[in-house]
């Protein structure tokens, strides 16, 4: 099977052509960061304006760069959900225009899934395995078992660590995307210097918090600042390797009772905060002691990609599933509330 993938549902144009072997034929993504960061966040309008731009060309680089034609495809997945609803809709209606205009099978594809089944395409990793999934916008633990079985064990109850990291950075005057300018820092500071708190470690499951953990570092930063007069070079280094530790102790610690309960074999961990090589030492250490197998996606497929989608619609595919020619788009669609047997049925 050979399949074309379109990706719009944040900030993010992306098409790809993947083929069932595991062929990643082409993955083109389109990013608007320069166009919502003067609005310091993602302006929804404007994301679906730049969508509708933008994913025109996408799919035609997808399929140029693959070396292959409409009529060399099997279907065409997109992602109807969820996400911010102008973006998933422009994607949605534009798969449903190829797939009227060609007679092609149409698949819509979760978002999250196309996260949770990436470790199958890239490490043709077997079911079941403990997806951690961390990144600007979530932070779920997620026990897959199956193309659409998924089992949510718990998950941040406020921000994203991605979106802790970026806040944090803000507070600090670093750059944003705050994630990597913060792990730069922190590798010059003294991770033991600040005890900020390990929040919800106190409270069973697998639930997490870091909203506190950002507002405990603005204290500390303000105290900084009322002592010396401003921030001092060693002091954010200081904060950041602080801030940074405590993330990765609370994730580790999460993962390790996720682990428990899950007895999963293998942990595969997505996200763009699963790139922090402090973060992921950590996780690996817990595998380790747990006599579990570890797993992370190279960067660019597990941020948002169309590759992935277009995975999920082969596994979907394979399940004898496909949508109707009218595909909706779903802004909300939690994956442990998907009662559907497989992927979704869009509806
Ligand atoms: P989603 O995919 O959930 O819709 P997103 O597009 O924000 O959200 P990603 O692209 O997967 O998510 O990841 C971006 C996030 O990852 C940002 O918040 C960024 O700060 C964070 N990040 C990137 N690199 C690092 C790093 N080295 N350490 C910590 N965080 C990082
Ligand atoms: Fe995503």
């Amino acid at each position: 099977l050979t399949l074309l993938g379109i990706e719009s549902s944040c900030d993010d144009s992306a098409a790809a052509v993947v083929r069932s072997d595991r062929a990643v034929l082409s993955s083109v993504v389109e990013g608007q960061a320069a166009l919502h960061a003067p609005f310091g966040g993602v302006v929804p309008e404007i994301a679906a304006r730049a969508h509708a731009e933008k994913l025109d060309g996408c799919v035609a680089r997808a399929l140029a760069e693959a070396g292959v034609g409409l009529a060399d495809l099997d279907a065409v997945a997109v992602t109807s959900g969820p996400g911010l609803i102008g973006g998933v809709l422009s994607g949605v209606m534009l798969a449903r225009g190829i797939a009227a205009a060609t007679g092609l099978p149409l698949v819509g594809v979760n978002h999250l899934a196309g996260h949770a089944l990436t470790p199958r395409l890239t490490d043709g990793l077997e079911f079941p395995y403990l997806m951690l999934l961390v990144s600007g916008g979530h932070c779920q633990f997620l026990m897959v078992s199956g193309p659409g079985e998924f089992r949510r064990l718990g998950g941040t109850i406020d921000d994203a660590p991605g979106e802790a990291f970026d806040k944090v950075a803000k507070l600090l005057a670093l750059p944003q995307p705050g994630g990597p300018p913060l792990e730069a820092e922190a590798l010059k500071g003294d991770a033991k210097r600040f005890a900020l708190p390990r929040p919800l470690l106190d409270r069973p499951g697998c639930d997490m918090s870091f909203s506190g953990l950002k507002t405990a570092v603005l204290r500390a930063r303000d105290a900084l600042i009322a002592e010396h007069g401003g921030l001092r070079r060693q002091d954010r280094a200081d904060l950041c390797a602080s801030f940074q530790a405590a993330v990765a102790a609370v994730l580790a610690e999460k993962t390790r009772r996720a682990l428990a309960e899950s007895e999963a074999p293998v942990l595969a961990v997505a996200g763009g905060v699963a790139a922090n090589s402090v973060i992921r030492a950590a996780l690996q250490g817990v595998c380790e002691k747990a006599g579990v197998g570890f797993t992370a996606p190279p960067l660019r497929l597990c941020t948002d990609n169309a590759a992935m989608i277009a995975w999920a619609g082969i596994e979907k595919l394979q399940a004898g599933l496909v949508d109707p020619a009218d595909l909706t788009a779903r802004p909300r669609w939690p994956l442990d509330a998907m009662a559907a047997p497989m992927i979704g049925s869009g509806k």
